[in-house]
C-alpha cells in the first residue's frame, strides 16, 4: 500500500492531496478500530462527519464518493454502519479537526500513559500523509503533551491543525472555541481572535501554574519544540521561538484544554486575572466569534442549521 500511495502522490495536485489524505486517514481509523477492544464507534462516526464536511467546503468540493476514491462498495458499507455523518455533513459542522479524532484513537489503542507509543504511532502515521499548501487540515505537524509534574500523572495530548490561517481552518478554530475547548482555553484563544490583534476590552489570557508541564514535539523528527510567540502570550510561557502561528492552530491549545477539563484544581489556579474577564464580556466575545463563524460558512456556501455535530453510537 505504501508504495502504491507513493506512486500516486507524484502526480497529485493540491485537491488530490486532500482526497489522498482523507482516504488514508479513514482507512487507518478503521484499522486502528480493530486493534482495540474499547468501543471507538463514536470516534469513527465523528471523523467521518468531519472529513465529509471538509470535503463539502473544499474548493473544488469532494463528494463522499470522490473521497472514497470511487469505491462504491466501501462507501455503502460505511454508510450502512455510520448513517448519521452521511446524513448531516452538509448541514451540521464538526466540533474539532479530524486529526483530533486520530489522536484520540491512538490514545485508545496505545493507552493513555503510553506517551512514547502514542508519539511513535502518530509520527509513523503522519509520515504516510502528503503535506501540501492545500492539505486543508488533513495533516498534522506537531503534538503536545501536558501533565502535572508528579510521578505517574495522567498525560493529556493535543495535535496541531495545519492551515488554521485558511478559511477551513478558521471555521474549525471558531467551532472548537464555541463547542469543544475548555472555556478558559477558548477564552485565551478568543482574546486574539478572530482578528490577530488583542481585544481592547477582553483579556482571557492565562498563566499556566507552576508544577505543570506542557511540551510540544515535531512529528517529522520527534524533537521538542518551543512554544510559538502566540502560545507564549496566551498561556504565559517563556520561549526562544520567533514564529507565531495563527491562534488556535497549535497543539498546546488542545492539550491544555484536555488537562483543564480533567484537572479542575489546575484550571482554577490558571484563572485569568484581568478585570475585563467577566461573564458578560465572555458572552459578547463568544457571540462575535459565532458571527465570524457564520460569515465564514456563508463564504464557503455552507448552509448551516446552527448545530454542531454530536457523534452517537448507532
Ligand atoms: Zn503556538
Amino acid at each position: 500500500m505504501a508504495a502504491e500511495v507513493g506512486r500516486r502522490e507524484e502526480r497529485l495536485n493540491p485537491g488530490e492531496i486532500f482526497r489522498n489524505n482523507a482516504f488514508i486517514i479513514i482507512t487507518e481509523m478503521l484499522e486502528l478500530q480493530n486493534q482495540t477492544e474499547k468501543d471507538t464507534t463514536m470516534l469513527v462516526d465523528e471523523i467521518l462527519h468531519s472529513i465529509l464536511f471538509l470535503g463539502k467546503i473544499h474548493d473544488p468540493p469532494f463528494s463522499p464518493l470522490a473521497i472514497f476514491d470511487d469505491d462504491e462498495e466501501m462507501l455503502n458499507v460505511l454508510k450502512g454502519d455510520y448513517p448519521r455523518p452521511f446524513a448531516l455533513y452538509s448541514s451540521q459542522i464538526p466540533r474539532r479537526s479530524p486529526f483530533s479524532c486520530v489522536l484520540d484513537m491512538m490514545v485508545h489503542v496505545s493507552g493513555q500513559d503510553n506517551e512514547e507509543g502514542i508519539k511513535n504511532r502518530l509520527q509513523e502515521f503522519t509520515n504516510q500523509l502528503k503535506k501540501g499548501a492545500n492539505s486543508q487540515l488533513l495533516f498534522c505537524s506537531t503534538m503536545c503533551v501536558s501533565h502535572i509534574n508528579e510521578p505517574n500523572s495522567v498525560r493529556y495530548y493535543g495535535v496541531s491543525m495545519s492551515n488554521a490561517g485558511r478559511k477551513s481552518g478558521r471555521i474549525l478554530v471558531n467551532a472548537a472555541c464555541c463547542s469543544a475547548w475548555d472555556d478558559y482555553v477558548a477564552g485565551a484563544v478568543m482574546t486574539f481572535y478572530p482578528k490577530r490583534a488583542k481585544r481592547p476590552n477582553f483579556d482571557g489570557t492565562i498563566r499556566l501554574p507552576e508544577g505543570v508541564t506542557c511540551q510540544a514535539f515535531g512529528l517529522s523528527d520527534g524533537r521538542e519544540k518551543p512554544p510559538c510567540r502566540s502560545c507564549a502570550t496566551l498561556f504565559g510561557f517563556q520561549t526562544t521561538a520567533t514564529e507565531s502561528w495563527a491562534n488556535g492552530n497549535c497543539a498546546e491549545v488542545e492539550s491544555l484544554s484536555n488537562l483543564f477539563k480533567n484537572e479542575n484544581h489546575i484550571k482554577e489556579q490558571a484563572r485569568p486575572l484581568s478585570e475585563t474577564w467577566t461573564e458578560g464580556a465572555r458572552q459578547t466575545v463568544k457571540e462575535e466569534v459565532l458571527r465570524d463563524l457564520k460569515n465564514l460558512l456563508k463564504a464557503v456556501k455552507f448552509e448551516w442549521e446552527n448545530n454542531f455535530y454530536t457523534p452517537q453510537i448507532n
